[in-house]
């Protein structure tokens, strides 16, 4: 390491609390810095490179230092940086707006700009109370899939259902019900049957609780925090049937699923399916900057409408909401979308990963591998029969990926679960070589972590 990267981590280590990170660990580890990137690789300070292979945290799409998007950034950048949506309007959020419209579901005709998941799904659900609250209905309550994740915030937490990052919070939060996600792999009995049991659960929450749901909020197809679980085919649409026939809304976070990571645009379409409510992020910029939108129906926007003091306004907003760099990111993003084609060479792509999966779950230690799209997990388990999983101090997921960037691979794993969450506009034979590194790796280094 050189002395450059020497003192940065002393800085780092001094002063920065890095998200869901056990800071002992880090402070006593070793550690690199990322510096730069070209393209799908990231550089860290003494020059080493290393694959993107979880995008940044899910939400790169066409690699780093792309050069339309630089462009446009930079441009807009040369006419203005920001300026507020609060009562006034902005160029590039209104062709953003304009772009997205025609992509989403096409009873979405509603946007609402945050900066993040969280603060999409926040709006959302303030949105669903304050629909039934402005005519005249009170409904507080909301369903949400258990190991669910939706972002930070007190709001958002509320309605996730991830134990080991939300149960400390749980004295803080509103009652949520919760309904068992359907995940095959930890369910006795078919996928049928799986699907079935969830289903089952909601609908009887909903025939009990109705009249006080605002809305059933869910990750249409995979719920990505929860370690990948991949809900099977037609559980969206079920669940948008019985949230139509129970007359609650129905929210869709797509914050980690859309933008191409399940093989389509927007998950939702997989089962043609039009939530009232949509919320975007990660991806929404290419990775590039913070923005976030929650989408929503006419109706649901007319309900808001009213005389000034009818009290029907939706009094909610943030500092920078549609900030015009993120927008101008956003937009030059969604024109390379168009340009390259990117949702129609999806497909060769997922191929190859399903295939490298096959022979991958046949290895020891390997107990599930699940896939949407170019989406991904391998689920490691002490004992294969029997489903066990590793004891969670044992890290096994952890050390598994830093085997996998000794050898140029950027990886981060959910406990035990390797996620494969390649940038979508990765080439084929890129994509080929983090697939023989993550191969390589589970073949040859797990027997010797500690096994
Ligand atoms: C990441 C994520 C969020 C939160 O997004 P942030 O931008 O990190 O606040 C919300 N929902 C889902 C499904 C996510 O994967």
């Amino acid at each position: 390491m050189n002395e450059k990267t020497l003192e940065l981590l002393r800085l780092d280590k001094k002063h920065i609390w890095h998200p869901f990170t056990q800071m002992a660990d880090w402070m006593a580890g070793e550690q690199i810095i990322i510096d730069r990137a070209e393209g799908f690789y990231l550089i860290d300070t003494d020059g080493n490179r290393y694959i993107d292979g979880i995008s940044s945290l899910w939400c790169n799409v066409h690699g780093h230092c792309v050069p339309e998007i630089d462009d446009a950034v930079k441009s807009q950048l040369g006419k203005i940086a920001h300026s507020t949506l609060l009562g006034l309007a902005q160029t590039k959020s209104i062709e953003l707006a304009g772009k997205l419209i025609k992509i989403v579901p096409s009873n979405l005709s509603r946007v609402f700009y945050s900066d993040s998941g969280a603060t999409a799904v926040e709006i959302a659900l303030k949105i669903a109370y304050q629909y039934f609250y402005n005519r005249g209905v009170k409904r507080y309550k909301f369903i949400a899939l258990g190991q669910s994740y939706h972002g930070d915030t007190i709001g958002s937490v509320s309605v996730g259902g991830m134990e080991l990052f939300h149960s400390i919070f749980r004295p803080m939060l509103f009652e949520t019900y919760f309904v068992p996600p359907p995940h095959p792999y930890r369910f006795a009995g078919s996928p049928a049957e799986c699907m079935n049991h969830s289903l089952n659960v909601m609908e009887d929450l909903l025939k009990k609780h109705g009249g006080n749901i605002a809305a059933v909020i869910i990750e249409p197809l995979v719920q990505g925090a929860a370690g990948m679980i991949v809900h099977p085919c037609g559980f969206l649409k079920a669940v948008r049937e019985l949230t139509r026939k129970h007359n609650v809304l129905l929210i869709c976070d797509e914050v980690a699923t859309g933008f191409g990571r399940t093989g389509k645009m927007f998950a939702c379409e997989h089962e043609k399916v039009e939530p009232d409510i949509m919320c975007l992020a990660k991806g929404i910029t290419a990775g590039y900057l913070p923005l976030a939108v929650t989408l929503t129906t006419e109706e649901i926007f007319n309900a808001f409408l009213g005389r000034i003091d009818e009290f029907k306004t939706f009094y909610h907003g943030h500092t920078y909401t549609g900030n015009a760099l993120a927008c101008a990111a956003a937009i030059a993003s969604l024109e390379l979308f168009e340009k390259n084609k990117i949702i129609e060479t999806l497909s060769p792509k997922a191929a190859l990963i399903e295939k490298y999966l096959q022979k991958i779950s046949g290895l020891p230690f390997v107990g599930d591998v699940r896939r949407c799209g170019l989406t991904a997990g391998i689920e490691l388990v002490e004992d294969k029969a029997a489903k066990r999983s590793f004891p969670y101090g044992r890290q096994i997921g952890a050390k598994i990926c830093r085997a996998m960037r000794h050898k140029g691979l950027m990886m981060r794993p959910l406990g035990d679960v390797i996620v494969i969450m390649p940038p979508v506009a990765i080439d084929l034979p890129l994509l080929e070589r983090l697939l023989d590194i993550i191969l390589e790796t589970l073949e040859n280094d797990l027997k010797k972590i500690e096994i």
